[in-house]
């Protein structure tokens, strides 16, 4: 005879048997028998402030559910047509018409003006214009470095550009509706920069079918980007990704950021520049490579001056180029004992060095990584997509993907 059985060991009604199984599971204590008295049994017991932090998780599923059904319903509408994607880097404005499967079919590349944000604006309004003249477009995707708001419209700050919470999408669109009568496309969409080359390696180059996918962009200093199960990384604000900025040596050199010690200071084309300087000051016959790759300024040496040299053989430019190859590999340790990513491109001008870079960057990896031995590791590849990955990401990613 069970607890829930009549005296007599008779049937009881479904209903009564039902609230008697209930009651006599309350009095053993354990868990409340319908769904709805368990939820109440596990608010009464959360104390207040988990109870909003579980509102708070469940607002932003919903927001991401949200979020997800809106790509999906912007994929059918945009479909795989051509996009515009811009880059705007620095010194250049490159932008190109992209097509589905990442090719660039068209062309067009400016200086970047001036600091002004709207000089830039209108630059960017002329590109989209000279290359909507020959293509049917049915979005436009728009690269910049610096931090982008979660809703993809407005740059928050860039260090470049004097921008300082930036409506980029507006403007843009407005300027061409200005110029043209009419928009193009169905969509404008505002992208940091190492998040569109990021996004490119993972539909089109060395990043192609890896789900947990590092990319770091070493330029002149170090941009960095996830794409976790084919979306992109961007963080509760927008701005997750800024690996550049981990201290990797309390008190060491000053950043722009304004800190000390920030990995891309000894892993980019900055620092790569920095220590060719020092050795081509030093009149050393061991700086003369580099010195001559200068036409003989010992200030004008830059990265590009280093890398080049290396690539010749150099052996101080080598030298270089492995130590700032070391400091890569620490980094990269550091983000796959945080990470655990399968595969770590790592992309921008600094990596042309190839191998001379990435062969010393593994070894430190693999010397300082945790439980190494004990773990699988994550490749180190170069990127394939060069130059173009900001364009053709940035591109793809105003078709409504990542
Ligand atoms: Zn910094």
């Amino acid at each position: 005879m069970s607890e829930v059985d009549g005296p007599g060991g008779e049937a009881l009604p479904a209903g009564e048997r039902a609230r008697r199984a209930r009651a006599a599971r309350r009095a053993r204590g354990e868990a409340a028998a319908t769904p709805a008295e368990r939820r109440r049994a596990a608010r009464s017991r959360e104390p207040l402030f988990a109870r909003a932090e579980v509102d708070e998780v469940r607002r932003l599923r919903r927001l991401q559910a949200g979020e997800r059904l809106r790509l999906q319903a912007r994929r059918a509408m945009i479909g795989d047509g051509l996009a515009i994607g811009i880059d705007i880097g620095g010194t250049k404005v490159a932008a190109g018409v992209v097509d589905a499967q990442g090719r660039v079919v068209a062309r067009a590349r400016r200086d970047t003006p001036t600091r002004s944000p709207q000089a830039v604006e209108d630059l960017i309004a002329e590109l989209v214009a000279e290359l909507s003249a020959r293509h049917e477009i049915v979005s436009v995707g728009i690269g910049a470095a610096g931090f982008v708001d979660v809703t993809r419209s407005t740059v928050v700050f860039s260090p470049h550009l004097a921008w300082r919470d930036e409506p980029l999408r507006e403007a843009v669109e407005l300027r061409v509706r200005e110029r043209l009568g009419r928009r193009v496309g169905r969509r404008t969409l505002v992208e940091n920069d190492a998040n569109a080359a990021a996004w490119a390696e993972y539909r089109f180059g060395a990043g192609r079918g890896e789900p947990r996918l590092v990319c770091i962009t070493l330029g002149t200093g170090i941009g960095g980007a996830m794409v976790t199960e084919g979306r992109l990384q961007r963080g509760r604000h927008g701005i997750a990704g800024e690996f550049g900025h981990m201290v990797v040596v309390p008190g060491g050199h000053r950043c722009e950021c304004g800190n000390r010690g920030c990995w891309e200071q000894y892993a980019s084309g900055n620092s790569l520049g920095r220590d060719g300087r020092e050795l081509a000051r030093g009149r050393s016959p061991f700086g003369h490579a580099l010195l001559a790759g200068a036409g003989g300024d010992p200030e004008a040496v830059r990265g590009q001056v280093v890398t080049d040299a290396a690539r010749t053989g150099d052996p101080a430019a080598v030298e270089i180029v492995q130590d700032t190859g070391r400091w890569l590999g620490t980094g990269i340790a550091n983000l796959a004992a945080a990470l655990d990513p399968g595969t770590f491109v790592i992309g921008g001008g600094v990596s042309d060095a190839g191998d001379l870079l990435l062969g010393p960057a593994r070894e430190e990896f693999r010397r300082t990584l945790t439980g190494r031995g004990y773990r699988p590791e994550a490749e180190i590849v170069r990127a394939q997509l060069g130059p173009d990955a900001g364009l053709v990401g940035a591109a793809d990613l105003s078709r409504g993907w990542g």
